[in-house]
């Protein structure tokens, strides 16, 4: 291994509703940079906002990671020794920090009530000026001497005094020097002495001796202010990598609301398989780089490098994640694929107690070839399955007069022939398109619909393979017993 110091990178997903795919995204380059460099991958869960909070989200941040192969090395499921990993177990950690800062001259305290502030930012709108936020009229006050004031509220929060020479540029190691806006005297604690996002993530990452933050690029804006707050309590700053927010085809913003996708979960519930959704990701961090299309998870950290993440263009194109499935589903062995199969069913409700292990074991290679999803495949083989073909009205229209005349052939060549594919392919070649005269394609027609119901099937001959003789005559015998 290079002589890379450790990395410590965290995910802090919020528990507020279903895990998005970002969450993912930021985990598998976190996991990536820890494995890369030896280090460890933790998982925080910020919870602060109880309001917000999700029943079973937290649950499901678990299980999608784990589903990914993403588990983190710490955290609040695994243990570590930089706990607690909940937020909201940590709530008597920050109190200290704040008041240090306060001491030392870098916060104080605002007891301006909402509606004050409401009517500063509506006048600062108003007149335009050019430099807006809060305006400091708490600053310097005790709370006797504010409350004299207008727009006093009695329970105040706590700010941060953004110094006038702020550093308005840092680095990150993904984009290199990065300029961000000049901040306002953010809140750092809140009228419920609860900490805000900003104060409860650069306390946490320091405690968790976490050296390498990485997350979305809503993010660089706050970036000065995480420094200040480092700075100040004398803490080294850690290298921060903001990686690029995923967009859609038409470049808009991936939104749980507007795309089904967004949801972690989706993929699952889709029948993709997880390296697929890995591997697509890696490929949407390292957008454009055409080596990189497949690789597995392990090749990726062998040669993860951040100069390869690309902060423009990461476009979410399911097509390629079809491509990828495609891909990893071909690479599976029969059994493996025959066992993903059932495992998807029985968790999505498409398993029936007629459908069989074995049989379907048999079928997969027929179908894996072409295979997208998981969800696609049973619904393509469960006329191995039926106890009753039931015809498709579209199938049965494209029986001709002589269709009955081809059961017969094929019912008499099948009753004594081995029952393997290629001997069934050779036996009903030579009699029904030698000996009869028909074109294959009317020839098989009608042997398709009786077998599998419909006019389109996968391999007509393989699937009386798998049927067996008696079957495969049973199911013959039906359909020319309607005609
Ligand atoms: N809880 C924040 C989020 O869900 C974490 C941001 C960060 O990684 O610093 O976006």
């Amino acid at each position: 291994m290079a002589d890379f110091t450790p990395a410590r990178t965290r995910v802090a997903p919020s528990p507020t509703g279903d895990p998005h795919v970002g969450t993912a995204f930021m985990a598998l380059f976190d996991k990536a940079w820890a494995r890369r460099t030896g280090g460890q991958f933790v998982l925080r869960i910020e919870d602060t906002d109880q309001a917000r909070l999700v029943e079973g989200s937290e649950q499901q941040i678990y299980d999608s990671l784990a589903w990914l192969g993403l588990q983190p090395d710490e955290g609040p499921n695994v243990g570590g020794d930089h706990g607690p990993y909940r937020q909201s177990e940590r709530l008597d950690t920050y109190r200290p920090f704040v008041d240090r800062l306060i001491e030392a001259g870098h916060a104080y305290y605002c007891w301006c009530s909402p509606e004050r502030l409401k009517e500063m930012r509506d006048e600062q709108a108003r007149t335009k000026q050019s430099v807006t936020g809060y305006d400091r009229l708490c600053h310097g006050k005790t709370k006797e001497e504010r409350a004299k004031l207008p727009g006093f509220s009695d329970t105040p929060v706590v700010r941060m005094l953004i110094p006038d020479d702020v550093p308005l540029t840092f680095h990150d190691i993904i984009r290199g020097e990065v300029k961000a806006p000049r901040p306002d005297d953010q809140v750092i604690l809140k009228t419920d002495g609860f900490p805000t996002y900003h104060m409860a993530v650069v306390v946490d990452d320091h405690l968790m001796g976490i050296n390498t933050v990485v997350r979305g690029e809503e993010w660089i804006s706050s970036t000065p202010k995480h420094i200040l707050l480092y700075q100040w309590l004398g803490w080294e700053v850690p290298a921060f990598a903001h990686m690029p927010l995923l967009r859609n085809t038409d470049k808009s913003k991936i939104s749980k609301r507007k795309n089904p996708a967004a949801r972690l979960m989706w993929f699952k519930e889709e029948g993709y398989l997880p390296e697929a959704v890995v591997n697509f990701l890696q490929l949407l961090g390292y957008a454009g780089d055409e080596d990189a299309e497949v690789k597995a998870f392990d090749e990726f950290v062998a040669d993860f490098a951040w100069s390869k993440v690309h902060t423009v263009g990461p476009i979410f194109d399911l097509k390629k994640l079809d491509w990828l499935n495609g891909h990893y589903i071909r690479s599976l062995t029969a059994d493996e694929l025959a066992d993903r199969i059932v495992a998807w069913a029985r968790e999505y409700g498409q398993w029936s107690e007629t459908m069989r292990t074995d049989v379907l074991r048999q079928a997969v290679p027929i179908i894996q070839e072409r295979l997208v999803t998981l969800k696609d495949a049973l619904p393509q083989l469960d006329y191995l399955f039926a106890s009753d073909v039931t015809i498709a009205d579209d199938a049965r229209a494209t029986l001709k007069e002589d269709s009955g005349a081809v059961l017969d052939e094929a019912i008499a060549v099948l009753e004594d022939i081995p029952m393997d594919a290629a001997a069934i392919q050779t036996g009903l070649r030579e009699r029904i398109c030698e000996g009869m005269g028909i074109k294959p394609k009317f020839a098989f027609g009608p042997l398709r619909v009786a077998i599998s119901g419909r006019k389109v099937s996968p391999p007509l001959f393989e699937s009386m393979e798998i049927l067996g003789r008696d079957e495969t005559l049973r199911r013959l015998r039906a359909l020319r017993a309607t005609l």
